[in-house]
Order: structure tokens, then C-alpha cells, then sequence
């Protein structure tokens, strides 16, 4: 049986954005959400650090939450740059992504270190949008469920839940590049994350938000968010602006 999950649709902004410009994006967005009598799913913008504080004060009150793109794992220390999740917390957020494939590929972090940052989320009482996802080269291997059933299993701790964690399958080779894998592919993958998430942690890991991220955009949304155990999206370029972002939130609203 699947159970009926509230989706999410995340936006990650990467290194984009400056304030006055993210403002009007997201006071656009809040209002859009605040003309939904019963929204069917929950709106999430995850801008760069700068921008957390101003963001989270425009939107405070409404139906779009503030979240982090990374955090350290320990609470505070000697660590020039890093941001812990208690100060994310302190900011208003009320999520966390970790182990996105930017994070994994340009700054060398392993499951393991993922998995310390998702224990550093959820001990500052955050959610974690924990992210996994094969290469291009491993997808054309045939490797991609035993890549993504190993990462899984390393990046995620102990205690996870269906409220305090977030799985975001993003193939590597989708990100940016406006190729996506097929609806069937999707659901292939999807379903084996899910009987990894039930067999780990039972009735929880049924109903854990299981997002799919990779060029997700107006014109391929309803299809991808129809698909079975896909319980909204963690989008990129296609969250910078609410003309954009608007399309793929409606299909989950
Ligand atoms: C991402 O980086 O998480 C992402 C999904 O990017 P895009 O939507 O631009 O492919």
C-alpha cells in the first residue's frame, strides 16, 4: 500500500541571488500560496546564507519556509565559514539539504560526513532534505540502485522519521542539464529507496517525503510528481523565480 504523503516542492538557489531581487521573488511566492484556500503541499526556498535572515523575515507568517543548503556538523567551533545547524535554526529555518551532489563532487564530502551533518540537523530539532543520486557514467554502468541503496544506507543515521528527514533522489547527470530519466525510470528507482526506507525504519520510512530533483520544471512537472512514491521535488534553476517555480508547486497544490 502507499501512504498519502503531504509532498514538498523545495527550491535550492545555490550561489544565486541578491537581496532585493530575492525579495520580490519570494514575497510573489508567499502571496501566490496565501491565495491557496487548502494547499495540498508544503513550499520550501533554500537561498544562499546572506540571503536567510531578510528572506525569513519577508515570509515569516506565511505558508513558505526558509532552509539551509548545508550546514557543519558540529554546533559552534574553529571551522572559518562554516555554518552550524543551530545557527540555521537560530535564522528561522526549518530545514537542512546535506550531501547534495555539488557538496559530494566539488567539496570531496562522504557519506559518512553527510551523515554527521544530517545528526547535526536533527539535533538542532531541523529537518534534513538528505540527498542521493548516481553519476552518469555509474547510471550507463547499471549501477545506479546499488550507488543510491549504498548511499542511503551510509547518509542516513540512526532516528531518522518521516518528520525530521527528507529524501531527495537527484541523478547527478539531470542536474542542470535539462535531461530527466524517464517516468518509469523514476518510479524504478523510487520504489527501491522506498523498500530500503520501510525495511530500515518500518512505518516511518512509509511515509518519509522521497523527492526527486534533476531539471524539474513547468513543462515536466505533473508528470514527475505523478509518479508513484515521488512526494515532491527539490528544484534548482527553476526555483530562482516564482513565474517559474509557481507551475511546479501547482502540481502538487
Ligand atoms: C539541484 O541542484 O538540486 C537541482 C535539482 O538543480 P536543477 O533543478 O537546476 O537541475
Amino acid at each position: 500500500m502507499v501512504a498519502k504523503v503531504r509532498p514538498l516542492i523545495a527550491g535550492n538557489w545555490k550561489m544565486n541571488g541578491l537581496k532585493s531581487a530575492a525579495l520580490r521573488e519570494v514575497k510573489k511566492l508567499a502571496t501566490r500560496m496565501s491565495k491557496e484556500k487548502k494547499p495540498g503541499c508544503d513550499v520550501l526556498i533554500c537561498p544562499p546564507a546572506p540571503l536567510l535572515a531578510p528572506l525569513r523575515a519577508a515570509v515569516k507568517g506565511s505558508r513558505v519556509a526558509i532552509g539551509g543548503q548545508d550546514c557543519h556538523a558540529a554546533a559552534s567551533g574553529a571551522h572559518t565559514g562554516n555554518i552550524s545547524a543551530e545557527m540555521l535554526k537560530d535564522a528561522g529555518c526549518g530545514y537542512v539539504i546535506v550531501g547534495h551532489s555539488e557538496r559530494r563532487a566539488d567539496h570531496g564530502e562522504s557519506s559518512k560526513e553527510v551523515r554527521a551533518k544530517a545528526e547535526a540537523v536533527h539535533r538542532a530539532g531541523l529537518r534534513a532534505i538528505i540527498c542521493i543520486g548516481e553519476t552518469g557514467a555509474e547510471r550507463n554502468k547499471g549501477q545506479t540502485l546499488a550507488v543510491i541503496g549504498k548511499q542511503l544506507t551510509d547518509s542516513l543515521p540512526k532516528g531518522c522519521t518521516a518528520k525530521n528527514t527528507v529524501v531527495a533522489y537527484e541523478p547527478v547527470w539531470a542536474i542542470g542539464t535539462g535531461l530527466t530519466p524517464t517516468a518509469g525510470d523514476v518510479a524504478a528507482v523510487h520504489a527501491s529507496i522506498r523498500g530500503r526506507l520501510k525495511r530500515r525504519f518500518k512505518d516511518e520510512g512509509v511515509k518519509m517525503r522521497l523527492l526527486y530533483g534533476g531539471s524539474v520544471k513547468g513543462s515536466n512537472a505533473d508528470e514527475l510528481m505523478a509518479v508513484e512514491n515521488v512526494n515532491g521535488a527539490l528544484v534548482g534553476g527553476a526555483s530562482l523565480t516564482a513565474a517559474d517555480f509557481w507551475p511546479i508547486v501547482k502540481a502538487c497544490l
